[in-house]
C-alpha cells in the first residue's frame, strides 16, 4: 500500500513512545496501537495488510533476488482487566487479562471502555481493615471497578461486558528515563517501526506487530505461520529487577537486566532456547560497533519467541530486549540509551544477517 504523498517527517523516539504508551490496547482490543501503527508504517510499506486476529503485518521487499523472507515481531497489547458482569449498585466486576498481580491494582485509577472513562478499583479503607485482612491476599474476583455510577442501568448506558480497563498513566520523560504504562512493549512497537521505516536489506523483511502476547503468544503463531520466514527477531522489555540488595546480601544478584547497561539478548526462557549462532551472531556485532549490550540471565517469563519458533518446520529466532523496571504495572521505567541501544543493534545485525541463519 504504497502512497504517493510526501513522507511525513518521522517523530522523535521518545515523543513516539509516549503516543502509544498512552494509546489503550488491552489484549484482544488493540484497535487504538494499531491505527497508530498503520499510521506510522503506511508511507514506507510495500505491502500492509492486517490478518484475521488483528496483527498488523507490513513488508518492504528485499533488494536481493533470493526470495528470503524475515520477520521481526513486537506485540501491540498491554496486561488489564476484562469488565464481566455490571451489578445493581452499578458497581463492576472484572477479570484480568495477561499476567496481573491483583495487588497492583487495589485503589488505582483506571481508563475504561475505548472512550477511556475514569474509573477507579476499590479498595477498603485501612480504617476498615479487620485485624487479619491487611495480611490475607487479595483475591481478583474480590476487586470492583467503580466508575460512580449509581445503578446497573446508569453504568450500562456507559460501559458493556467485555469492555477493557488499564491503568490511567500519562508518560513522562524524565530526563533520559522513561516513565508510562504498557512499555511493554510499546517501546518494542516502537523500535519495530522505526527499524522498518528506517531500513532496507537484502531479505524480504516483514515487520509484525502482534495481537495476544500477553495472553499466550497468539498473535505471533498465526504471524509466523502466515510468513514462514528464514528467521526472526523480536523485540521486546524485560524485566530489570535491578533493585538494591535485600537484607543479608551485600549486592543483588538476582537481576535479570539493568536499566543502563544496553539492549538485552535472551539465552533462555520458559518457552525458547535461543539458537547459539543467532545469538552469538549479534554479541559479535554489538562488540565490534561498541554498542552496549548484557545478557538476559536465563529464567521464567517469555515472549512472542516461543510462539515463533515452533511453527512451520522450526524458525530460528531471537530475542533483543529493553531491560524495563516495575513492567505489568501501572508505570514502567526504561533508559532511553538502552532503547537507542537496541534499534542501533537490531538494525547492524539483521543488516549483516548470516545467509542461512538456521545453520550458520
Ligand atoms: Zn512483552
Amino acid at each position: 500500500m504504497k502512497r504517493a504523498s510526501a513522507t511525513k517527517p518521522a517523530m522523535a523516539l521518545p515523543a513516539l513512545i509516549r503516543q502509544l504508551s498512552e494509546a489503550v490496547a488491552v489484549s484482544g482490543d488493540e484497535h487504538a496501537v494499531r491505527s497508530l501503527v498503520l499510521q506510522a508504517v503506511q508511507d514506507s510499506a510495500d505491502k500492509l495488510e492486517v490478518d484475521a486476529l488483528g496483527t498488523v503485518l507490513a513488508t518492504r521487499t528485499g533488494t536481493s533476488r533470493r526470495r528470503e523472507r524475515v520477520l521481526a515481531a513486537a506485540h501491540m497489547d498491554e496486561v488489564g482487566v476484562m469488565i464481566v458482569s455490571i451489578e445493581s449498585d452499578g458497581l463492576l466486576a472484572i477479570e484480568a487479562v495477561g499476567g496481573l498481580d491483583p495487588r497492583v491494582l487495589l485503589g488505582k485509577q483506571l481508563w475504561v471502555g475505548r472512550q477511556r472513562l475514569p474509573g477507579v478499583v476499590g479498595a477498603t479503607p485501612v480504617h476498615l481493615l479487620k485485624d487479619d485482612e491487611e495480611k490475607r491476599p487479595v483475591a481478583f474476583d474480590a476487586l470492583r471497578l467503580d466508575i460512580g455510577a449509581g445503578s446497573r442501568e446508569a453504568a450500562a448506558k456507559l460501559v458493556q461486558p467485555g469492555d477493557r480497563a488499564t491503568f490511567a498513566t500519562s508518560f513522562r520523560n524524565l530526563g533520559g528515563t522513561l516513565r508510562g504504562k504498557a512499555l511493554d512493549d510499546r517501546v518494542g512497537v516502537a523500535l519495530l517501526i522505526e527499524l522498518f521505516r528506517s531500513s532496507r536489506f537484502e531479505f524480504d523483511f516483514t515487520a509484525a506487530f502482534t495481537v495476544q502476547e500477553e495472553v499466550g503468544l497468539r498473535g505471533a503463531q498465526a504471524a509466523a505461520f502466515a510468513i514462514d520466514p528464514v528467521a526472526a527477531l523480536v523485540l521486546e522489555v524485560t524485566p530489570a529487577n535491578d533493585l538494591p540488595p535485600q537484607p543479608g546480601e551485600t549486592e543483588n544478584v538476582r537481576y535479570n537486566t539493568r536499566l543502563g547497561h544496553g539492549a538485552a539478548l535472551s539465552l533462555a526462557d520458559s518457552s525458547t532456547l535461543y539458537p547459539r549462532a543467532l545469538v552469538q551472531h549479534f554479541a559479535a556485532i554489538a562488540v565490534r560497533d561498541q554498542i552496549p549490550f548484557q545478557y538476559r540471565q536465563p529464567g521464567g517469563g517469555g515472549n512472542d519467541s516461543g510462539g515463533i519458533q515452533r511453527r512451520r518446520s522450526g524458525i530460528p529466532v531471537v530475542a533483543l530486549s529493553v531491560p524495563g523496571r516495575y513492567i505489568h504495572s501501572p508505570a514502567a521505567l526504561v533508559r532511553l540509551s538502552d532503547v537507542r541501544a537496541a534499534l542501533q543493534l537490531a538494525r547492524a545485525a539483521l543488516s549483516e544477517l548470516p545467509r542461512r541463519p538456521a545453520r550458520a
